[in-house]
């Protein structure tokens, strides 16, 4: 994501430098890579001097060496949204706080608290680590009262969540964006399809979209941009249950489920996360006709056969092939939901989009 960050700012002459620990970080490939340890606060000093400006795009960057970036130099988003997002107990709170809708949720440290939590709440449940969880890994859906057992044995002894189980009829995502003025602006919802825990596709703007749904999601974005005194882009997911969302969980930087912005927005994410952290004016965030984002995970495809589909824009990221790991993705974007679908299953992606694109 640092690559896309960069390859949006480049046209508007900005210059990238990043710290990541990985030697052979992607974004080391178009940019001055600094490898060093979150914790080696020499590293971050040396990394900082010189930068205007310094954004993360990637949550689990230790709050300690955000705020001692921040006391150098602007970061946006504020540090304050990251410890939020790094602590799934935390996140839920916020919500709450702001009167978002949340699945019913209690914190569990022990085998006790988590039978007398089931208790309450019933089964089926699911059982998280409150932390550094990310692509369906540290957690487990709780049916019976033997796989409690099991659960526990699985997650560690570490703080945990348990959450009621929500019967959603589909996933979506709202992605926002802030700028240093505290103007917002806001993507249309997209809906995501996971398998084992990992983001799939996402099509956008979602199916069946009505302007209520928008508003709604628009409400609860708008909240949280406000209550963090936000800058930069907010992805909030969320559940729609009988025609009403609830909130998950939100990333405080640009997101996979946004990644159709760069071909089906008049503005991309990476660009408007850019302008927002950098005091430019925000950009429209109309979609530009409709739009299905694959991801590409684990093997890659052959560039030639995707390109030689209609409609479609592959990115690479540059990583070495490994199971489970996102190796890029591929917007296919179209007029007309017709020759959506029809390139959909050229491509050989098989979901029903009828209804996308029908605003
Ligand atoms: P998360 O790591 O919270 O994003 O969860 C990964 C996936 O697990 C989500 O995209 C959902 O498909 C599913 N999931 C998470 N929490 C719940 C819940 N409380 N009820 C039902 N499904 C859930």
């Amino acid at each position: 994501m640092g690559r896309m960050l960069a390859l949006a700012g480049y046209p508007l002459d900005m210059r990238f430098r990043f710290f990541d620990p990985a030697p052979d970080a992607p974004a080391g490939q178009i940019a001055e890579h600094v490898a060093g340890r979150y914790n080696d606060f020499a590293a971050l000093e040396s990394f900082a001097r010189g930068v205007d400006t310094i954004t993360y795009e990637f949550e689990n960057v230790p709050v300690e060496a955000a705020r001692f970036l921040d006391e150098r130099v602007r970061v946006f988003p504020p540090p304050a949204a990251l410890s939020v997002s790094q602590d799934r107990l935390a996140e839920k709170n916020a919500f709450k706080a702001q009167g978002i809708p949340t699945a019913p949720y209690e914190a569990v440290d022990t085998w006790e608290g988590l039978l007398e939590a089931i208790e309450r709440m019933g089964l089926p449940t699911v059982l998280k680590t409150r932390r550094m969880g990310y692509d369906g890994k540290g957690q487990v859906v709780l049916r019976s009262m033997e796989d409690a057992k099991g659960a526990l044995e699985s997650l560690g002894r570490q703080p945990l969540i348990l959450e009621g189980f929500v019967p959603f009829s589909r996933e979506l995502s709202i992605i926002s964006v802030r700028d240093r003025d505290g103007k917002t602006a806001f993507y249309p919802l997209v809906e995501n399809h996971h398998r084992e825990g990992i983001l799939r596709l996402s099509l956008a703007p979602a199916p069946n979209l009505s302007a209520d749904l928008q508003a709604e999601a628009e409400g609860y974005a708008s909240k949280m941009l406000e209550s963090l005194q936000y800058v930069g882009v907010l992805a909030i997911e969320l559940f729609e249950v009988e025609g009403r969302l609830l909130a998950n969980e939100m990333a405080p930087r640009v997101h996979n489920s946004g990644h159709w912005t760069i071909e089906g927005a008049e503005t991309s994410q990476f660009e408007n996360h850019l302008r927002a952290i950098t005091g430019l004016p925000l950009g429209s965030t109309a979609p530009v006709g409709c739009s299905a984002m694959i991801n590409i995970i684990g093997e890659m495809p052959e560039p030639a056969k995707v390109l030689a589909v209609p409609g479609a824009h592959l990115h690479l990221y540059g990583k070495a092939p490994r199971r489970g790991r996102k190796l890029g993705h591929i917007t296919l974007r179209a007029n007309e939901v017709q020759t959506l679908r029809a390139n959909m299953k050229v491509l050989g992606v098989s979901r029903t989009t009828d209804a996308l694109c029908d605003k």
